[in-house]
């Protein structure tokens, strides 16, 4: 076995915004608010729509099946293509960087614009930018970062964080919006999606022009053709990569397909799994910087690649996470994310990818809460675009938890009783008499036993338990058996 838990980086990868998951949904479950707001959201929206469009595709499965093999062989040879995308950047005019921190990822962001004599930065969505805490940095170094995503922007500018991989503000409603542009903006209040939106198109339009540097991520990186991928639904994207001066695209090292062919199979899946649309509205293929005759596009582009404990991961039992292509749609499909949100998570990867990849990222021990927030229902591998097995890796981070001694003797007794009382007919019988005793005996009403004292409290805290009949399933099979023998023999 070649766990990723038994040697963990010696710097925390991702920020924590919070270490206690039970704690937090349970406080999520009580907020009316958040339930409200994902209840009426669109996860379940596109959730379903995901599952029409899917039908679709003629070979659907095959196709999530060849996305999952093109990315399991990049990964397998992922020194062989990174040189590859390496020397094709360079040969395009860009210029790449490689950082194995997140501290050396913003780094290097703020050197360049330092170098650029950059003062306003307009970033487009990405993820590695919240693991690396870029805004943070940059605003340190006296450099203003702009989100011009509008999800992003609304958090930006209400210093909240992303709680969806690819719809950050799921946990918000147009009214909660709409107070934050009223204090923004000081403009009147409204609740109105398109006047809301239309006030942040404005200001954001004129910031594009101000920008002396654009920052976006990257959902694909070809080697063959040294480009970067861009999938937006809002345009900004294009301005961020084509307006500014210089252009840093920051990505995880995991991020690479083969070749320019591969492309269709990831953009056919990515759309319709993350939104639930055929194609995402804009899909730009960004090769190094402006070439000469060209109209726009930045003098200089810059590509960091950014370990930050991938080729740990990569190295482990859970190498199949780095496929991700960050859709969400294991996110959508999850019960437990739809109940409790994305912020209960604690990082900024949330949901069922999150709870695998957050202990991957930092330490089993911070997050020995997220294996278990699963119901192992298998929806996330359903949903999964790239066939990255969920339950599975989740069911061996849970002996993780066991093998590297971080599961409490309290609980390793209970599991040492049970499955004892499970090896033998006669322990468990034994087991079910007992409890069956002790059930018989707690107060109840109306047949439902509201308080189990001990382990099993949390079952009560949240529901009744039934109490259980005078006789047990075994009991009335075994009647059955003698009716039905009975029966035959009288017929004879
Ligand atoms: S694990 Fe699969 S479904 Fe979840 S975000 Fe990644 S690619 Fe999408």
């Amino acid at each position: 076995m070649n766990t990723a838990l038994a040697d963990p980086p010696r710097h925390l990868a991702l920020p924590v915004f919070n270490d206690n998951f039970k704690a937090a949904a349970h406080h999520a479950t009580q907020d009316t608010a958040l339930l409200g707001a994902l209840d009426g959201s669109i996860v379940k929206r596109d959730y379903a729509r995901r599952a029409s469009l899917a039908a679709d595709l003629p070979d659907a499965n095959g196709l999530r099946q060849l996305a999952g093999n093109i990315k399991a062989h990049t990964l397998d040879h992922l020194d062989y293509y990174l040189e590859l995308l390496e020397n094709n950047v360079i040969a395009a005019g860009g210029k790449v960087h490689y950082a194995a921190s997140a501290q050396e990822a913003n780094a290097l962001v703020v050197a360049i614009a330092q170098a650029g004599n950059c003062r306003l930065v307009v970033k487009s969505k990405s993820m590695v930018s919240e693991e690396t805490e870029l805004n943070a940095a940059l605003e340190q170094a006296g450099i203003e970062p702009l989100e011009t995503d509008l999800g992003e922007f609304i958090l930006q500018i209400d210093h909240d964080h992303p709680s969806h991989l690819v719809m950050p503000i799921i946990h918000k409603r147009a009214a909660d919006v709409g107070r934050v542009f009223e204090k923004y903006f000081k403009a009147p209040f409204t609740d109105d999606p398109a006047t809301l939106a239309e006030l942040a198109r404005v200001y954001l339009r004129k910031r594009f022009n101000e920008a002396d540097m654009g920052i976006s991520g990257v959902n694909f990186a070809i080697a063959e053709t040294g480009s970067i991928v861009l999938c937006t639904n809002e345009g900004n994207g294009r301005m961020c990569t084509s307006r500014p001066r210089v252009h840093v695209a920051l990505m995880g090292m995991e991020k690479l397909i083969p070749s320019l062919a591969d492309l269709p199979v990831f953009l056919k899946l990515l759309a319709r799994s993350a939104t639930g649309q055929p194609l995402t509205q804009y899909n730009n293929i960004v090769t190094g910087p402006r070439r000469p005759g060209e109209l726009d596009g930045p003098d200089e582009f810059h590509l960091i690649i950014m370990d930050n404990g991938r080729s740990h991961i990569l190295a482990s039992d859970y190498r199949d996470t780095l496929r991700c292509i960050r859709c969400g749609a294991c996110l959508n499909a999850c019960p437990i994310y739809r109940k409790v949100g994305g912020h209960t998570y604690g990082s900024v990867y949330p949901g069922p990818i999150g709870a695998l990849i957050t202990p991957l990222f930092n330490t089993l021990e911070m997050h020995k809460d997220l294996p278990q927030a699963t119901s192992l229902c298998g929806a996330c591998y359903e949903a999964c675009p790239v066939k990255i097995n969920i339950p599975e890796m989740l069911i061996h981070m849970k002996g993780d938890l066991v093998r590297t001694g971080i599961t409490s003797r309290w609980e390793k007794m209970i599991f040492w009783l049970w499955s004892f009382s499970l090896r033998y007919p006669i322990t468990y019988r034994m087991g079910q008499k007992m409890q069956q005793f002790m059930m018989r005996r707690a107060p109840s009403r109306d047949g439902w036993i509201s308080h189990i004292p001990g382990p099993a409290a949390g079952w009560t805290a949240a529901r009744d338990f039934p109490r259980p009949g005078k006789s047990d399933f075994r009991a009335l099979w075994k009647q059955h058996q003698q009716q039905k023998a009975r029966a035959g023999a009288d017929r004879d």
